[in-house]
């Protein structure tokens, strides 16, 4: 009980849980005049934004409005939320705009203009990048920003335990701060907290994203949609005994990478969606015997593949593969999850004051399947347009400060595993083929 110990209470008008692009973004867009909290469990930098390679998707011309559109919704299999996936596209030359204004620098062609790749399933080039390394630019120009706002307080090495919720309404977060589990009550609460890579044995994710806004969801009713949506990356360097697989994004594909079987044979079209290219591959290795397929990308000019890919260029050169002469193993991995807790295009959650965005949100844009490069946008679009819809009302949300007690929090590494056993046990009575498949490994 923390009745007595008052000097412990800490109060926000906003606590954000997640330093990722989507939970930067939301505390940008928040008015400047409410006192904002921002936390991630690791290191800040340690997001799966960070990570990002290929780059973000753009409506680059009006007139490729159709068929940004019919891409998105022929990966997402029909699936998708149109009204959805419409605000993403209208808002995405917005949100490029606003990403130059603070600092993000895309790669240029030597005209000055701006140089478009491609990846899987997309018609056309309309991905702005930079170089392999578009998350890493994007989410340290954003944390740059935050750090210079003085109404945003920002903590690493800050987890959330759980969410207050008291009669469907949001009072805050439980979180591990310094080796105490305390509550930290807030009129506004944004979940941020990325997918659920960490709970794979083998993922591009960082291993502390284990989707812990899921299992709180199942936890205490809040809805959630499509959690057994989740994709399966179809290349991802081959290294034994790594977990957190290194990946080889797409746009190698799209710019002629082709993958070889162990007869050194192409065995499937390199630029269909990325759930039809790991089927290919895993048929591939049960064909083979082998626990991986290679990638060539040896057509390129060294020079090209170091101008366009210097991190894969290196890493792969760090464990021993020159990309320029040799071709690589690669194998497919958990990469991304689609579903998510059901919000609107406002990230508006079935709880009254909660909010959820980025991977962590379900607001439909993906359907059954992510369209490459269409996540950093996404997860932008809808941060942006809650961090609106929290500053517009916060002003008529009173600040309530409940009881609560902190009993059930003792032992976290048994509520930890518990969490996790909560969302497996959810993805596998929802899709037992996918479980057997990706999960029991
Ligand atoms: C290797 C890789 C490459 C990718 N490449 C691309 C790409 O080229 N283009 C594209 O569009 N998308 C790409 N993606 C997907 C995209 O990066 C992510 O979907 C998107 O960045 C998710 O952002 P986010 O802010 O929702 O979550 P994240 O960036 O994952 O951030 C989650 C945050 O939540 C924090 N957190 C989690 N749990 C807790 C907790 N309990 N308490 C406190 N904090 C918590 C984490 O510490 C972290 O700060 C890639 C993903 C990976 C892994």
């Amino acid at each position: 009980m923390f009745k007595d110990e008052e000097q412990k209470l800490e109060k926000y008008d906003v606590i954000i849980v997640g330093t990722g692009v989507a939970g930067l973004f939301t505390a940008l867009s928040i008015s400047p005049n409410y006192k904002v909290l921002i936390v991630s469990k690791d290191k800040i930098e340690n997001s799966d934004s960070y990570l990002a390679q290929g780059g973000i998707c753009t409506l680059k011309e009006p007139g490729d409005f159709d068929s940004f559109l019919e891409d998105t919704l022929r990966a997402g299999r029909y699936e998708n939320n149109q009204d959805s996936v419409r605000v993403m596209i209208e808002n995405s030359p917005m949100i490029m705009e606003r990403l130059v204004e603070y600092g993000v620098e895309f790669d240029l062609n030597k005209d000055g203009t701006y140089e478009y790749t491609r990846e899987g399933a997309h018609s056309t080039y309309r991905i702005l990048h930079h170089k392999d390394v578009t998350g890493k630019e994007i989410t340290n120009k954003l944390l740059a920003c935050v750090k210079k706002r003085q109404n945003i307080t920002l903590r690493e090495y800050t987890k959330m335990i759980d969410i207050i919720i008291e009669d469907n309404v949001c009072r805050g977060v439980i979180m591990s701060y310094k080796n105490e589990v305390r509550p930290f009550f807030a009129r506004e609460v944004v979940l941020a907290t990325g997918g659920i890579g960490g709970l794979f044995t083998h993922s591009t994710n960082f291993r502390h994203i284990t989707g812990d806004s899921f299992a709180l969801a199942l936890r205490h009713g809040i809805k959630l949609q499509n959690i057994n949506y989740i994709q399966i990356h179809p290349t991802t360097l081959y290294e034994k005994d790594i977990n957190r697989k290194f990946l080889i994004s797409e746009s190698v594909r799209g710019e002629g990478g082709i993958l070889l079987n162990k007869a050194g044979e192409r065995f499937v079209d390199e630029l269909l969606p990325r759930d039809v290219v790991t089927d290919a591959i895993k048929k591939q290795m049960e064909a083979d015997g082998r626990s991986f397929v290679m990638l060539s990308i040896k057509h390129m000019p060294k020079e090209e593949i170091i101008r366009r890919f210097p991190n894969i260029y290196r890493h792969c050169r760090e464990v021993g593969y020159d990309l320029a002469k040799e071709d690589i193993p690669v194998t497919p991995a958990q990469h991304y999850l689609m579903g998510g807790i059901l919000a609107d295009t406002y990230g508006r959650t079935s709880v009254e004051h909660l909010f959820a965005v980025g991977e962590t949100a379900c607001n439909g844009v993906h359907g059954a399947n992510r369209l490459a490069s269409n996540s950093l946008l996404e997860s932008l679009v809808f941060a942006e347009r809650a961090g609106w819809i929290i500053s517009e009302e916060i002003d008529n949300i009173p600040y309530v400060q409940s009881e609560v007690s902190l009993d059930r929090y003792e032992n976290t590494e048994k509520w930890d595993e518990e969490n996790r056993q909560i969302i497996m046990d959810e993805i596998k009575r929802r899709d037992r083929e996918f479980y057997d498949k990706w999960c029991d490994q």
